[in-house]
This record gives C-alpha cells, sequence and structure tokens, in this order.
C-alpha cells in the first residue's frame, strides 16, 4: 500500500536537539496524512527519540546515512544499517548530495549501503541530482543515468529515487515543471530497464520544496512525493506540503 501513495519525507540534516525535537515531533503526531507515506529521516542520535514520539502516528523514522560495512567492528563512528533498524527506523537516505560532496561518496560505497540497508529490511532512498556546472553542460541525464547505475544487478521488486538537482538544495530555487517532468521520466524509463518492467518505483523531488510551491510540484507526472530539508523543521509548513501530497 506504501507504493501506491505519495511519499512526504523530510531531512533534517544536522539540526535539531532533544527539547526542539519533543515540539516538533508531538506537532508532527497530530498531522492527518492518511493520503501520503510521511517520514522523517533524523540525525542518528535522535531515531530513538523520534521513534517514540511518534509510535501512535503513522510517521515513518530513518536515517541519512548508513554505514558501508555490514559487520559489527572495529569501525569507529560508524554506524550500522542494523544499528539503525534495531532503532526502529525503517528507512535510510543513501548518496545525499551533500555525502557526495562532503564524503566524496560514489557508486561503490552507495552500493555497499543500498545492500546493508536492504539485508535488514530498510527502505534505501538513493538521491541522485546534477549540479549547475552539470546541468549548463547540458550533462543532466548523463549524470543521473551514471548514478543509477549502482542499482544494476539488484533483486528488488520496490525502488525509491529522490531526484534532487544540487543546484535547488536549500538554494530557494526549484527546477521548473518542464525539468522536473523530463527528469523524473528519464528516471522512471532507466529503472525499469536496470530492474525490470515490473518494478514499483517512487521518485521523489527535492530542492526547496515549500508550502507555496508543493502543490505544483506534487501535480507533475511521475513526481510521486518529495524530500523536503528546510521546510521539514517546521510544523506548519511540512504540514502544508503534506497536505498537498496527491492521491495516486
Ligand atoms: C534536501 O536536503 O534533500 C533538500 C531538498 O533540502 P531543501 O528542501 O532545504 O532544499
Amino acid at each position: 500500500m506504501i507504493w501506491h501513495k505519495q511519499w512526504i519525507f523530510g531531512n533534517w540534516k544536522m539540526n535539531g536537539n532533544l527539547a526542539d525535537n519533543a515540539v516538533l515531533l508531538q506537532q508532527l503526531a497530530k498531522i492527518n496524512h492518511d493520503h501520503a507515506l510521511v517520514g522523517i529521516a533524523t540525525p542518528f542520535p535522535y531515531l530513538s527519540q523520534a521513534v517514540d514520539l511518534l509510535k501512535n502516528s503513522q510517521i515513518i523514522v530513518g536515517s541519512q546515512d548508513c554505514s558501508s560495512f555490514a559487520e559489527k567492528g572495529a569501525y569507529t563512528g560508524e554506524v550500522s544499517a542494523t544499528m539503525i533498524k534495531n532503532c526502529g527506523a525503517k528507512f535510510v537516505l543513501i548518496g545525499h548530495s551533500e555525502r557526495r560532496t562532503y564524503f566524496n561518496e560514489q557508486n561503490q560505497i552507495l552500493r555497499k549501503k543500498i545492500d546493508n540497508a536492504l539485508a535488514c529490511d530498510l527502505i534505501p532512498i538513493l538521491c541522485v541530482g546534477e549540479t549547475l556546472e552539470q546541468r549548463q553542460a547540458r550533462q543532466e541525464t548523463a549524470v543521473v543515468g551514471k548514478q543509477l547505475t549502482v542499482l544494476q544487478g539488484l533483486s528488488v521488486n520496490h525502488i525509491a529515487v529522490a531526484y534532487e538537482p544540487v543546484w535547488a538544495i536549500g538554494t530557494g530555487e526549484v527546477a521548473t515543471a518542464t525539468q522536473i517532468e523530463h527528469m523524473h521520466a528519464f528516471i522512471h524509463r532507466e529503472i525499469l530497464s536496470i530492474l525490470g518492467e515490473n518494478v514499483t518505483i517512487r521518485t521523489l523531488y527535492g530542492g526547496s520544496v515549500n508550502a507555496n510551491n508543493a502543490a505544483d510540484i506534487l501535480s507533475i507526472d511521475k513526481v510521486n512525493g518529495a524530500l523536503v530539508g528546510g521546510a521539514s523543521l517546521k510544523a506548519d509548513a511540512f504540514s502544508a506540503i503534506i497536505a498537498n501530497a496527491q492521491t495516486e
């Protein structure tokens, strides 16, 4: 059922503290969102707090990353997919552009993270997107196509991908409807050719989604939801975005 709703997922990035989180989570827990699947990706230390405060709601909790190491052991600072699952999380963002930029994460490492997430039944949400320079050089489909090759050989019936043009993340600059529609159609086609025609796909758009533009973005063909950064930190803005999710 969740694979046939629009997904509205928040990414808190490196924000929050126990006191402010509690207020936000209690507000989120009251939102009516039967028509959409709502998730929030918190920093690791706040996973359990979010799971606990959202336990009577339908909102799912996830992390923003997981380790590429599958086993427990001597990997100081790493957090395994198994630990994330153990905290009650349901999904994990993989390959967010900030991970690609600041930690040079590329397909080889990202594939290990996807495999680790799937192995413990976490939903991986693969984030893809081109930089401004790449778009100006008209390389957006080549870049995103290469990022999607990380899915080759996966044995899955469902896959979630967030298309987030790097130049639209946190900038207030949103891709145009034509750009979004073109890239989402491209991503759908690529996924079907990599994983087979029977795979169920969720493609979320991310990049400066807010309460004012959500309705337009969420009504674009093959936009199956949104990944929301800044606006997910405010209950009223996030709630307004959720209210605009379409019934598919
Ligand atoms: C993001 O962090 O994935 C994101 C899309 O951020 P923002 O909504 O702030 O642009």
